[in-house]
């Protein structure tokens, strides 16, 4: 099912958005973590890790090579970054169209809050 990113995926919205090709499109977060924090997008609508089939190895290949390179134009790649991606309910994740999270330019703590 379309959600919001297809729109900005189709500039039928507006997004800052910092790249894009014939199979992914990178734009800001709305709501930043951190001082970079952008989002990496299939232009095709995948919605959660579960649905990435075998037919999508080289697109989700070709995600992180792209993260990559914002993260060197973005001058985090040699202090370091991270990427993320949500899946459903526990993971957290809110928009359901697969997309990679790239956060950096600061310290980003421990991957997860530290359970008691
Ligand atoms: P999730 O929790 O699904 O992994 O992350 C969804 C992310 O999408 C959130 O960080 C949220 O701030 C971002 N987001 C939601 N709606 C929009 C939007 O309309 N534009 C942009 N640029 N980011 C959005």
């Amino acid at each position: 099912m379309a959600t919001i990113f297809s729109k900005i995926i189709n500039k039928e919205i507006p997004s800052d958005m910092v790249y894009q090709d014939d199979q992914v499109t990178a734009f800001r977060d709305i709501q930043p973590q951190a001082p970079v924090h952008i989002l990496i997008v299939p232009n095709k609508e995948i919605p959660t890790v579960n649905d990435i089939k075998e037919e999508d190895k080289l697109l989700i290949g070709h995600m992180v090579l792209v993260a990559q390179k914002i993260a060197a134009e973005q001058g985090v790649a040699e202090n370091g970054y991270r990427l993320l991606i949500n899946c459903n309910k526990d993971g957290g994740q809110e928009v359901f169209h697969l997309h990679m999270h790239l956060f950096g330019g600061r310290p980003l703590g421990p991957m997860l809050m530290r359970q008691k």
